[in-house]
């Protein structure tokens, strides 16, 4: 139980020279472990279940930035909607339109990235390749989502120790994103965010370009 100090430390000096943003992974956590995070400075958060972040939410400091990394389901966008910083998993089209809606009616432009899908594993959400540069261009030509604003790409490897693998989908990860950036250079002025990257694999997406990474169990202990 309780933060590792210690991690935290050494994550904070690799980051440094890069300047990257850690989100530290409290899903499932106490908390309790926010706050001692929260002590040191810590304010951004990921949490990947909406029940859970409305609880925290709720009880924690209002000037935390919480990010929410997990699957979104339509119907909850409202009940995180109106503090959410970032929501990390916009893995389709419907859910990108129902984002906007909800951002128009309590009147707020929502934070967003698109996940894309590079990992071998079958299971994990996300935008193909070919996919996410037809959303971007939606979004980017035919300002489709004017209660959107797309702030990146967020993505994950597969779960592996095979590290030219994870540099492949790292690196497939960062093309994806200077190409959006870059073709839409005019209209995407707020494309900063390229996030990949987490406990285990970390090092290397910085090394990638990775410019936000997530963080839980090396910070928070196994789950
Ligand atoms: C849980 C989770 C993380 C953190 O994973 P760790 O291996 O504990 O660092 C990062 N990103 C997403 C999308 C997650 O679901």
């Amino acid at each position: 139980m309780g933060v590792n100090k210690e991690a935290y430390g050494s994550l904070l000096a690799a980051m440094q020279p890069s300047g990257a943003t850690l989100i530290a992974v409290s899903k499932t956590k106490p908390s309790e472990d926010i706050m001692e995070l929260y002590a040191l400075g810590h304010r951004d958060f990921g949490e990947n279940y909406v029940q859970e972040l409305v609880k925290k939410q709720a009880e924690l400091h209002k000037d935390i930035r919480w990010h929410f990394i997990g699957h979104l389901q339509s119907n909850k966008i409202k009940m995180i909607a109106p503090y959410v910083h970032l929501i990390h998993g916009v893995d389709s089209i419907k859910l990108l339109e129902a984002i906007d809606k909800e951002g128009k009616k309590i009147n707020k432009k929502i934070n967003c990235l698109l996940q894309v899908h590079v990992a071998k594993e079958e299971t994990k959400f996300g935008f193909d390749l070919t996919e996410a540069r037809q959303a971007a261009a939606i979004y980017f030509l035919e300002k489709k989502y004017p209660f959107v604003q797309l702030c990146g790409i967020m993505g994950m490897a597969s779960f592996s120790e095979d590290e030219a693998l994870l540099n492949q989908e790292f690196g497939a990860l960062k093309t994806l994103y200077d190409e959006i950036k870059t073709l839409y250079a005019a209209e995407a002025t707020g494309f900063n965010t390229l996030s990949m990257g987490m406990s285990g694999d970390y090092p290397l997406a910085l090394a990638c370009g990775s410019n936000m990474i997530r963080v839980g169990s090396l910070l928070f202990g196994a789950r």
